[in-house]
């Protein structure tokens, strides 16, 4: 199909944002990605001049092209890119690798932090004693600890990671098929609560395609990791990806439309307990936190196991 010239500028255009029912040529693509970004940024006061910024990167698409937009755009901060090591063997070395190659080239450092270390167990270790648990369940409770702690420990005030629209989406789907009324009222997907310690949690990407921003990443010529975890899950959450991405073909748009119908949930006014757990000192909803109860459970298993063999 011959398409039409570019909106913004007249030159050919590769692509065809049926959202807004623009054409448009690399470059003004290029440009719309930044300017989306900045605007999400500069709208919910993400991140104010001079503050530090830590940036989660594991290496892939979104990540990747986080960090690079931050340390374009926001050369009055300092930018740090951390690593997130589960200790999954065969897969984290090369997003390792990647993150460290891009983070050198845009003269940001880069520090890694790993599950071993912080908690005594990787995601491979885990896999004879996660009992009901899916090894991803574990993963997102250790890497939402590790990410703070890594901010807290490197002095930043806000951790950007990389969520996009399409993340976003699903997390909310999943919180109504739960039936989470709570969680639904507290989740901002611009910036999170900032529980740990004042550490402002921000998703520049919030109002970004997943798709656009795999465009986005390969017209930069971005390295990229592509090969995919051995434990992920094809749970609820790629079938919400699928549903959700079938009715934005039919209906263009309809991803802003219920983007902007689920934000309406949040409330500033939703309370968040002050608690912190009595292990760690973390802040908690309950006395043990999520990270020391799944601790716990991983070490009573091991416990267990480990009399069988005897
Ligand atoms: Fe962790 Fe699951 Fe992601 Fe693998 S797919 S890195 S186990 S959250
Ligand atoms: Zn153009
Ligand atoms: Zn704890």
């Amino acid at each position: 199909m011959q398409l039409k010239p570019c909106t913004k500028c007249g030159r050919p255009s590769f692509y065809y944002r049926a959202y807004s029912g623009e054409y448009l040529c690399k470059g003004c693509f290029v440009t719309s990605i930044y300017d989306i970004t900045l605007e999400s940024i500069r709208k919910n006061e993400m991140i104010k001049y001079g503050e530090k910024v830590v940036v989660g990167v594991s290496g892939g698409k979104d990540s990747v092209s986080l960090l690079y937009i931050l340390a374009k755009f926001f050369k009055g901060n300092e930018i740090i890119a951390v690593t997130v090591d589960e200790g999954i063997r065969g897969y984290r070395e090369e997003g390792i690798d990647i993150a460290s190659k891009v983070a050198s080239q845009l003269n940001v450092k880069h520090v890694i932090y790993s599950y071993k270390n912080l908690f005594s167990y990787t995601i491979d270790e885990i896999q004879d004693y996660k009992g009901k648990y899916s090894s991803c369940t574990v993963c997102g409770i250790f890497r939402r600890r590790a990410l703070d702690i890594a901010a807290r420990e490197l002095g930043a005030q806000v951790l950007a990671t990389a969520h996009n629209i399409d993340d976003v989406l699903q997390s909310y789907f999943i919180l109504l098929t739960n039936g989470d009324t709570e969680r639904l009222k507290s989740f901002n997907p611009a910036v999170e609560r900032s529980e740990a310690f004042g550490i402002r949690k921000v998703h520049p990407f919030f109002r970004i395609y997943e798709k656009e921003l795999a465009m986005f990443a390969m017209l930069k010529g971005f390295d990229f990791q592509t090969v995919t975890c051995p434990y992920m899950q094809q749970g609820i959450r790629s079938e919400i990806r699928d549903f959700l991405n079938k009715l934005e073909e039919r209906h263009p748009g309809i991803k802003y439309q219920l983007l902007d119908t689920f934000m309406q949930f949040y409330s500033k006014e939703h309370k968040v307990e002050g608690q912190y757990c009595k292990r760690c000192g973390w802040p908690s909803k309950n006395e043990l936190c999520q990270v020391c109860k799944t601790i716990d459970y991983l070490n009573s298993n091991r416990h267990k196991a480990d009399e069988q063999r005897q």
